[in-house]
């Protein structure tokens, strides 16, 4: 298969992973990569290609590479909560316009202490330097993985979906989630984050045919510099305070 890169093009074996691929291309090209874009989609390193195509390099310069990390620091979220709270059972984890977020079924109601909590086993998963790995399997394989991770609703989810797909799982240390990606290399990546608030949320999902249920949902922020962080939560302190004050009136 060809595949183009800037002004270069170069052949590759099919099945090729864009990180293999990259090391094709001169050091100008590739420098930086964080991940990579395919027909105006995201592309994780560790993906294998099936096709001709054209590549675009994704760099911590990159307006996307926020998205990548929101996306990425909700894995360690879920990670830090089923490691502080091991009966809990996890829906999904996933980025939106401010930060990131997932919702989680506690056998027991949290309290804003244990955010701080779950903030501390976020920083010890971020300082392990895990190495966060992609693998495409059959659904029959995927359901008996989430089986031994204690996960009922992904595993509903996974059932839900027809037979031929394929599941792709991301881990990291002992931790496993279904998702599509793309996510930074290691866990190591996250620099600068804060867990923000919690809301119950319905698990409803009339796609996947999975029945209503309140869960609580736990938000947080990640930026790629510390005084992006410090600027938000000024805000957002702030805006608290002033919602509390009137709420009080
Ligand atoms: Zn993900």
């Amino acid at each position: 298969m060809r595949i183009k890169l800037g002004e270069e093009e170069q052949s590759f074996e099919y099945g090729a992973t864009v990180q293999d691929i990259l090391k094709g291309f001169s050091n100008e090209h590739t420098k930086g990569a964080v991940c990579c874009k395919i027909n105006n989609k995201l592309i994780d390193l560790k993906k294998s290609i099936k096709r001709s195509c054209t590549i675009e390099i994704i760099t911590k310069k990159s307006p996307e590479y926020i998205d990548i990390l929101k996306h990425s620091a909700s894995h360690i979220l879920e990670q830090a909560v089923k490691t502080v709270f091991p009966t809990v059972k996890c829906w999904r984890a996933s980025a939106n316009k401010i930060g990131f977020y997932c919702d989680f079924d506690f056998k027991s109601p949290i309290t804003f202490e244990d955010l701080s909590v779950i903030e501390d086993e976020m920083d010890k998963i971020i300082k392990a330097h895990f190495e966060i790995t992609r693998k495409e399997m059959h659904r029959d394989e995927a359901i008996e993985i989430m089986k031994e991770a204690n996960e009922p609703f992904k595993i509903e989810l996974i059932e839900s979906f027809s037979d031929k797909k394929k599941i792709i799982l991301y881990s990291q240390g002992d931790f496993v989630e279904i998702c599509s990606g793309p996510h930074i290399k290691s866990t190591d990546q996250i620099k600068h984050f804060k867990l923000t608030r919690f809301t119950g949320s319905y698990l409803k999902d009339n796609k996947f045919g999975i029945d209503k249920k309140l869960l609580t949902r736990i938000y947080g922020v990640v930026f790629e510099k510390k005084s992006e962080l410090d600027d938000f939560m000024k805000v957002y302190l702030e805006k608290k305070k002033r919602f509390r004050k009137n709420f009080i009136k």
